[in-house]
């Protein structure tokens, strides 16, 4: 363990699947420190897994009962939380500013603070890029958020309930972007529409649902190998998906996306989950050096580019690898990110040389909701990739989650809350109806 002896603030903003796994193993390592002190400031109340919003949206996942609640997590596992929205910082002072916070009515729960730190780590993740096309902020749903997934699963049970009033009604959804948020929300979709029978909706069945994926590339999952994207394209043709690849939306109205060929593709319901960036206040801090999608640029060392005190990880990391290619934004890679800055923490406290970033890519999973999952594995030794679908990815697709729990409940409590899963699927309803 590191004994300090000068007082040492360690700041951690953004408690995401990075954010949170850091600041889990850092009040693990310093509880006994007294002169070390950890501190997570995050803009919302609870943590929810970000891969998991499409289960939100769609109400496969009810967040008030899955969400780990930031004030209580903390005691538990020695850090101090502090909510609020990070909006400036003085690197000299080593200063960030959070601005007021204010309930549903404007009224200030807490005023503008400033928080003092030695060690920074910004772990604030990503946002939706619509690349400036018009209308796309006005009339599309986004999943970067747990609000904004119940806001889209607040208008699907409307919709549903409407379409199951009248005769033949159909639900137009149309989402642009085949990356693996379209392509999960897409089948997920499917799944709850084929529930509503059983929760008293007998008229809206998946034959009322039309859900158009469309992807400006030649094929969906761009970023995957080419067979994990047939074999999806595939799975989703079978539900009733139609893709539409190699369209470029130029705009969005309310009734639908505007093509580059000048063709409205009519919708009732639009979501815009096409590529991410780091949030756009980023490059008004001018502080850091950025990427053009605001990601700001590291060292090997995670230390960002400019700063030796300031560490950056997950989304908002542009980490550039020995092979010339970039860490992807992924949760894998956020994890990864968080436990080489854990190490890098300690060395840099004990005055020795950090250690560099290298990821290591286990592989992609697509999950096709029930239906299906598929992906790759890389091997250890050969670095080839295995192709694998069905059960075994869906269970090496699931320990990915379950990683996450171990890494900020402990192994006991995360088997808990696995055993709490279980038993609340049996005794509630499948799907949020409310
Ligand atoms: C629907 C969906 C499905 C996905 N599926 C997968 C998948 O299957 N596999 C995979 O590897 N990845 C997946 N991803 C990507 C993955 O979720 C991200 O790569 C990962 O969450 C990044 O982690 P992070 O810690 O960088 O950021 P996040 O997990 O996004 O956390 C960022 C945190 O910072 C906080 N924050 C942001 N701004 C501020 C501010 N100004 N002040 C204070 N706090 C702030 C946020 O509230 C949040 O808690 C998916 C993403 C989505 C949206």
């Amino acid at each position: 363990m590191t004994t300090s002896i000068k007082p040492h603030k360690i700041l951690v903003i953004g408690g995401g699947a990075g954010g949170l796994e850091l600041v889990t193993q850092l009040g693990h390592r310093y509880k006994k420190d007294s002169n070390i002190t950890v501190t997570l400031v995050d803009q919302k109340r609870s943590h929810i897994w970000k891969p998991l919003l499409h289960e939100v949206a769609t109400g496969s996942l009810d967040p008030s009962t899955d969400a780990v609640v930031y004030h209580a997590h903390a005691v538990k596992h020695h850090y101090d939380f502090q909510l609020g929205c990070f909006s400036g910082m003085n690197a000299e002072n080593q200063t960030i500013t959070l601005s007021e916070t204010k309930d549903e009515n404007d009224q200030v729960i807490l005023p503008e603070r400033y928080l003092q730190y030695d060690t920074l780590v910004l772990a604030i993740g990503s946002v939706s890029n619509d690349f400036g096309t018009p209308g796309v902020a006005d009339h599309c749903f986004f999943l970067d958020t747990a609000k904004q997934a119940e806001r889209f699963h607040n208008s699907l049970i409307n919709n549903f309930m409407r379409i199951n009033q009248q005769d033949s009604g159909v639900l137009n959804i149309a989402i642009v972007g085949a990356g693996a948020t379209g392509v999960e929300l897409s089948a997920e979709l499917y799944n709850v529409t084929d529930m509503l029978r059983s929760y008293g909706l007998p008229n809206m069945t998946a034959q009322q649902l039309k859900v158009t994926l469309i992807e400006a590339g030649p094929r969906i999952l761009p970023a995957l190998p080419e067979r994990i994207s047939s074999s999806a394209r595939k799975e989703l043709s079978k539900l009733g998906v139609e893709v539409l690849e190699n369209t470029l939306i130029k705009s969005a109205n309310q009734d639908g996306f505007t093509t580059a060929e000048g063709n409205l593709l009519e919708a009732d319901m639009m979501i815009w989950a096409a590529g991410v960036k780091a949030p756009d206040f980023i490059a008004d801090l001018y502080q850091f050096e950025l990427t053009r999608t605001n990601q700001v640029l590291v060292k090997p060392t995670l230390q960002s580019s400019l700063h030796e005190n300031i560490f950056i990880i997950g989304d908002c990391c542009a980490c550039a690898q020995p092979d010339g290619s970039w860490v992807p934004p992924r949760a894998q890679s956020a994890h990864q990110m968080a436990s080489l800055v854990k190490k890098n923490i300690k060395l840099q406290l004990n005055n020795k040389a950090l250690q560099p970033f290298i990821y290591k890519d286990h592989g992609s999973l697509v999950n096709l909701s029930r239906y299906s999952t598929v992906g790759s594995l890389m091997g250890n030794l050969t670095k080839s990739s295995m192709f694998i679908e069905g059960k075994i990815a869906r269970i090496v697709y699931i320990s990915l989650y379950r990683m996450h729990q171990i890494a900020i409940h402990g192994f006991f409590k995360a088997m808990l809350v696995y055993i709490a899963e279980k038993v609340s699927k049996v005794v509630r309803p499948k799907m949020k109806l409310h």
